[in-house]
């Protein structure tokens, strides 16, 4: 399983079609663990096995974290740039 990976895990609810299913009725619809991601600007789904969804929530919620970090201390950074040009600026040459 990789350290990180980009989506979100979500359960997909819906009916597979066969007339005499449970899940016509539209109540008791199949549930189906999936990745859901996006690539190139389209969302796409990976259907996860049961056995890996843990691991993948996991794995996704390291990206997170991971994510979020990499913003803070991009953000951090952009705003000591423009303190120290504004400053350089300020400064009579
Ligand atoms: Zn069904």
């Amino acid at each position: 399983m990789p350290r990180l990976v980009r989506g979100s895990v979500v359960v997909h609810r819906r009916r597979c079609g066969k007339p005499t299913c449970r899940c016509a009725d539209g109540e008791r619809l199949h549930e189906a663990p999936v990745l859901s991601y996006s690539e190139r600007g389209r969302t796409r789904f990976l259907m996860l096995p049961a056995a890996d969804v843990a691991a993948v929530r996991a794995a996704v919620e390291r990206y997170r974290t991971r994510k979020g970090r990499l913003e803070a201390e991009g953000d951090a950074g952009l705003a000591a740039l423009v303190a120290a040009l504004a400053g350089r600026r300020a400064r009579p040459r």
